[in-house]
């Protein structure tokens, strides 16, 4: 039981966990407030049983941490250097699988988010998948070509020795697409002689499955398709403001689009495009040119829309909308962002992008009655099709994409009925972000207390 079994109250035994679990992680506020999240939602558990409070302790620490040095000469022949990072989260119900993020913010904390967030998502999938996650803070954009091969695989070299199709099955996050998964793939296998899944986002050619590209845009839309269904509504017609224009986004558009529903945003880091009458299939289709094939900035699209207006520095929460997509980042969704949607009758916040929302800005949310979809469970298509990869890649053959999809509808129904089963179930009321984090906990948990711990 951990030593949580005193007399002491429950808060007090709670705010015992939270502390331990602060002093070990001092810097590491992204982590922190991953970790907090679940805390609060699982405050119901622990107060049936109070051997989960151990439980989770354990589960917060990961099992190994692994951080090396990425060396790469640009094309100007000058040495450069990364820090690349592995977190092995947990293995209670599988191999480690996780993205890799290659982005400037990267560091232990942002990567110990992802990997643990990535635990309980991988578990609502009902597939045998641990959690992990890893990256690296080198900066992909603006570099050319050779300098992407290189950077990829110098990380190849250092990773390979930790990973295998049965270890730890690693798959793409921001910055890593299915360009840097090839240089990465290649790299593994002439280092190994080994031609097997050790990663996941390959291509279609050599050993990818169909619809992975599309898989975690298609299944958020799909998560929300079944929450709207049990309020006896569609997503036909409903404005929707997307934020992100990278694989996330780009898919979710393209679903929403076919479902009838009134794309009006899609935005980069410098700020957002607001198409009045909602983007058309073709106008997808340029963004996705510019992003995927140009890799230029989004504002580009303005030479193919003579009715798109551009905000510079902007997020598009202040576009009035009855559905809320945030698909880009972490924290993208502040305290002022919460009362600007709330302003603007947005009914629901969907989330594709990983921790998208502030905490303060759920609170803010959740008391004006607006739904939140949190992305553990709304975005888990994505490694939910990697996971259909790997089964792929055991049995050495390779299903449809009308197959696939069909799959992948199944199990986002499943993950929804899991999140609403846990929230009436514990709170006798509909919290999507309780119910997930309770039931992608359950089962990690009691598989953990299964196997000794
Ligand atoms: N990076 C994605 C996520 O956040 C996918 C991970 C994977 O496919 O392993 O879930």
């Amino acid at each position: 039981n951990y030593g949580y079994t005193s007399n002491n109250s429950l808060d007090s035994k709670v705010n015992k966990l939270r502390e331990n679990v602060i002093s070990k992680n001092v810097n590491e506020p992204e982590f922190l407030q991953a970790f907090e999240e679940v805390v609060e939602c699982l405050k119901p558990v622990f107060k049936k049983d109070n051997i989960y409070l151990g439980v989770l302790e354990n589960i917060a620490e990961p099992e190994r941490v692994i951080q090396f040095r990425v060396p790469w000469i640009n094309d100007n022949g000058e040495h450069k250097i990364n820090r690349g990072f592995r977190v092995q989260y947990s293995s209670v119900l599988g191999p480690y699988k996780g993205g890799l993020r290659f982005h400037p913010s990267v560091n232990l904390s942002v990567i110990k988010f992802l990997g643990f967030e990535q635990i309980f998502k991988n578990s609502l999938t009902g597939l045998p998948m641990g959690g992990g996650k890893g990256g690296s803070d080198f900066d992909p954009k603006g570099k050319s070509e050779n300098e992407i091969i290189k950077f990829c695989q110098s990380f190849m070299t250092n990773l390979c020795r930790h990973i295998g199709h049965n270890t730890d099955v690693p798959a793409g996050d921001i910055g890593v697409g299915g360009r840097e998964i090839g240089y990465l793939f290649g790299q593994y296998k002439k280092l190994k002689n080994t031609f097997e899944g050790v990663l996941t986002g390959k291509n279609v050619k050599w050993g990818g499955s169909n619809i992975r590209s599309e898989a975690t845009g298609y299944g958020v839309v799909y998560f929300a398709e079944n929450v709207l269904k049990d309020m006896n509504e569609t997503l036909k017609n409903k404005r929707c403001v997307v934020s992100g224009s990278g694989n996330v986004a780009q898919y979710l558009v393209e679903k929403l689009i076919e479902k009838g529903a009134i794309v009006l945003t899609m935005s980069d880091s410098n700020g957002y495009i607001y198409e009045p009458n909602g983007f058309t299939k073709e106008q997808l289709a340029h963004i996705m040119d510019i992003k995927n094939i140009r890799r230029e900035r989004i504002k580009e699209y303005l030479k193919y829309s003579k009715t798109a207006t551009y905000f510079e520095k902007k997020r598009p929460w202040d576009v009035s909308c009855d559905l809320a997509f945030p698909c880009a980042t972490q924290n993208e969704i502040n305290d002022k962002d919460a009362d600007l949607l709330i302003k603007n009758n947005c009914k629901m916040v969907v989330e594709g992008a990983n921790m998208p929302t502030h905490i303060d800005a759920i609170h803010k949310l959740k008391k004006n009655k607006i739904i939140i979809c949190p992305s553990k469970a709304a975005n888990a298509g994505g490694v939910a099709v990697s996971g259909l990869e790997m089964s792929q890649n055991s049995m050495r053959l390779q299903w449809t994409a009308e197959e696939t999809d069909q799959r992948l509808q199944q199990i986002m129904k499943n993950i929804y009925e899991q999140c609403h089963n846990a929230s009436k179930e514990y709170l006798n009321e509909l919290d999507l972000v309780y119910g997930a984090n309770i039931a992608g906990f359950l089962k990690v948990a009691n598989s953990f207390i299964e196997q000794g711990g």
